[in-house]
């Protein structure tokens, strides 16, 4: 689960990050508000930023053609006049894909004078097993490319987990930016704070870029989170129900977030083949197959292994409402499943939803006689299969036909 740049700062600074996070503005009147009130404090400039789950903001560019979902702004009227260009209009980035995002959230906060910009990230290493914290100098930018054209500018520290991050690990990552004298000192206890945010939020990642050197208003040095992205471990948000209460469900594609209600594994790819099938390693198999066979799945979707005729229908509901696909896959191979549940779930599913694509259904394992014997008695269209190739060749020449 991701969380929106303000929701994430909050979680920082609760956790001793300084992480200057401002006021999120749901309207016009709401950004008035605080650029009055903080212009009113003395600050000289403001930061108004789009809060959508995607990075590269800055560099964006909205539908109607506004450049930049983040803004410095000199003045109230500046302010307002910022977001109202921004506030429900749709935000492109490199991370949203060409539909882009609506911002309905704008985040309105006191720029930071800004000296450098490095790059911070805590995540977990699978090849190592233990969680890895990440700088580089280079702050600011894609860390991809630093990744790709500079790798000798990322600087890592693995973590032993029963120790946490050792200080003198955070100095010598503080060190890898270049800081020195007191800078090292705030850096490293900054460096550490991230880490223990990640640990106990039971983040997957968080991400802070540009984690910035900055010049405080009395003058002096300081170290600061300007960006902060976070994302939550799905499987830990039972425990962190303060957390789970922050997601934003319009950040999300509205079929998965249907299929996540029944409990089903729904990811929508590119292709025009729909595909329901029990077990996620089975899922994959039956992609692949579709386009070892020249096809090209519609999505990812495992109904699980003990799924019941409610599950099915609106598996079925679920791919349908997906408008590129143009024929349906049903893989299913019955070990605790009953493969007649399965397919009174598929004929139900079919009648209701007056299906008039090519449906290929192939059954294997318990109780599959039954299955078969309920679908060919059913009267629906339906192809039946012999195996996995005799299916993927089937549904192929159907979306080809
Ligand atoms: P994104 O990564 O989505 O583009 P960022 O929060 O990193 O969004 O903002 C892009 C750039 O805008 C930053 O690299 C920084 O230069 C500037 N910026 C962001 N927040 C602030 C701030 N609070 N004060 C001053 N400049 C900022
Ligand atoms: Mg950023």
């Amino acid at each position: 689960m991701n969380l929106h740049e303000y929701q994430a700062k909050t979680l920082l600074i609760e956790n001793g990050v300084n992480a200057p996070s401002g006021e999120a503005c749901q309207s016009v009147d709401a950004v008035r508000d605080v650029a009055t009130r903080l212009f009113g404090e003395g600050h000289s400039k403001l930061v108004i930023k789009s809060q959508i789950h995607a990075g590269g903001r800055g560099k964006g560019t909205f539908v109607d053609g506004f450049k930049g979902g983040v803004h410095l702004c000199s003045d109230v009227e500046d302010t307002v006049e910022k977001a109202q260009a921004m506030l429900g209009n749709t935000l492109v980035t490199i991370q949203t894909g060409p539909d882009g995002r609506e911002v309905k959230t704008l985040l309105v906060a006191a720029a930071e004078e800004i000296v450098e910009e490095y790059y911070l990230a805590v995540l977990l290493d699978r090849a190592t097993s233990q969680p890895v914290v990440m700088v580089s100098p280079d702050g600011g930018v894609d860390i991809e490319e630093v990744a790709a054209k500079t790798p000798e500018r990322i600087f890592k520290e693995w973590v032993n987990p029963a120790l946490g991050l050792q200080p003198y690990q955070a100095r010598r990552l503080a060190k890898a930016l270049g800081l020195s004298g007191k800078m090292i000192l705030r850096a490293s206890q900054l460096i550490v704070a991230v880490y223990d945010s990640w640990l106990r939020c039971d983040a997957a990642m968080v991400e802070i870029n540009p984690l910035c050197k900055v010049r405080q208003v009395d003058g002096t040095e300081g170290i600061a989170a300007v960006d902060a992205k976070i994302s939550i471990e799905d499987n830990a948000l039972f425990r962190q129900s303060k957390i789970a209460e922050m997601r934003d469900l319009a950040e999300e594609s509205p079929l998965e977030v249907e299929a996540a209600k029944y409990d089903l594994n729904y990811i929508k790819l590119d292709g025009n083949i729909a595909c329901l099938v029990n077990g996620a390693g089975l899922a994959m198999a039956t992609m692949d197959i579709i386009q070892f066979h020249g096809g090209s799945p519609a999505n990812f979707l495992d109904v699980g292994g003990g799924a019941n005729k409610d599950q099915v229908a609106a598996a079925f509901k679920i791919i349908l409402s997906d408008p590129s696909v143009e024929a349906i896959l049903i893989n299913i191979f019955g070990g605790i499943m009953d493969c007649d549940v399965i397919a009174s779930g598929v004929v139900a599913a079919v009648k209701e939803t007056g299906l008039d694509l090519p449906l290929v259904v192939r059954l294997e394992g318990n109780n599959v006689a039954a299955g078969r014997q309920t679908l060919a008695a059913s009267g629906i269209a339906v192809e039946s299969a012999e195996s996995m190739t005799d299916a993927a060749i089937k549904v192929v020449q159907a979306v080809s036909a």
